[in-house]
């Protein structure tokens, strides 16, 4: 199926890395954040002291990794990227410890993926940069403590929900990244062009934008699946017609809503009468994992304020029966 809304690797994102700003003053939007990160990576370069641990949460595609890039690179210090589900052992965990550079980062993406024995090897690495080893076996086995070079870690995670309150609590940094505004989209639109030598102008960057669901990943994706229609329709140019053409093409409507959105919304409005309804039956009735639900669409849904959630399940808003046609139930 032809989705622009996955997790998973898209043709479009191979030029990611291309993409990828390298340099805070090249990330665009989060403004609080990067006031905030430049005052602690100031600091910490003027103490000679690795950044403190970093927690970054926030929906798919909004920018964790590349900010972990760009911590690296304004530190001048390297980097290691791996994620929770990569660490299966806590040998696994250790074995990267022991191999960082003194100030080096540690980048754990889907944090919370990470199984309890590895979280726990962390503990004490996050906190006196120790990691203590068990070796042997039985009643001769004995307990070693070696140091490890002072690291910075950085976590990002979907939800920050889902972590373990003692992980959690051992971060200094903890940010939150917010969607992106159209405005802010445009101009990352605006910039990748100019990186992939694509001729758009203002008003498609801005349609485009208004359609990325406040997402800097879709906004790359749906200008790379627009400036194909735009080769073969038209004359290679992105203007505001051929955006809006091929928008419309890929089903993604006005409010940057694809057809899952869709499918989810109707379902709880005529299935469920509008909720409240439980993730799990929503996803069972449309036929998707409530992982992705909870990851991918819900987020943007409930900003834009289509969705409640509630203690008791999902609720369909007045807003989205009017921008679904339904009429409004008393
Ligand atoms: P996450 O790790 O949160 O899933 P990424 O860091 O991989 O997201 O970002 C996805 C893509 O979006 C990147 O390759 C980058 O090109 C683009 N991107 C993200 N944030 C920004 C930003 N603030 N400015 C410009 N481009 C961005």
């Amino acid at each position: 199926e032809d989705r622009i809304l996955t997790q998973n690797f898209t043709p479009e994102d191979a030029s990611e890395y291309s993409l990828r700003p390298k340099r805070l003053s090249e990330y665009i939007g989060q403004t609080k954040i990067k006031e905030e990160l430049k005052i602690y990576i100031e600091a910490a370069k003027m103490r000679n002291e690795p950044l403190d641990h970093v927690l970054l949460f926030g929906p798919p595609g909004l920018g964790k990794t590349t900010l972990a890039n760009i911590i690296s690179n304004e530190m001048g210090v390297g980097i290691r990227i791996t994620s929770g589900p990569a660490i299966e052992r806590a040998g696994d965990l250790a074995a990267i410890l022991t191999n960082l550079q003194e100030n080096d980062i540690l980048f754990i993406d889907e944090i919370h993926r990470l199984n309890r024995s590895v979280e726990e090897i962390l503990y004490p690495a996050m906190e006196d940069f120790e990691l203590d080893i068990i070796i042997g076996k039985g009643p001769s086995a004995r307990s070693l403590r070696l140091n490890l070079p002072h690291f910075t870690l950085i976590g990002a995670t979907t939800r920050a929900g889902l972590m373990t309150s003692p992980l959690r609590d051992r971060f200094g940094v903890i940010m939150r990244l917010e969607f992106y505004s159209v405005n802010d989209l445009s101009e990352i639109i605006k910039r990748s062009s100019a990186i992939l030598n694509i001729g758009i102008n203002d008003e498609a960057a801005y349609e485009l934008g208004r359609r990325s669901r406040g997402t800097p990943r879709i906004a790359n994706r749906l200008l790379k699946r627009v400036r194909d229609f735009a080769q073969v329709k038209g004359n290679g140019f992105i203007d505001f017609e051929t955006a809006k053409d091929a928008l419309d093409m890929l089903g993604v409507d006005d409010m940057g809503l694809e057809h899952i959105d869709r499918k989810m919304l109707k379902s709880i409005i005529e299935k469920f009468s509008g909720g409240p309804v439980g993730i799990d039956t929503i996803a069972a009735s449309i036929g998707e994992e409530s992982e992705t639900i909870e990851d991918v669409y819900e987020p943007y849904l409930m900003q834009i304020g289509f969705l409640n959630r509630t203690p008791r399940g999902r609720i369909a808003t007045k807003l989205a029966y009017e921008y679904l046609n339904y009429s409004i139930p008393e």
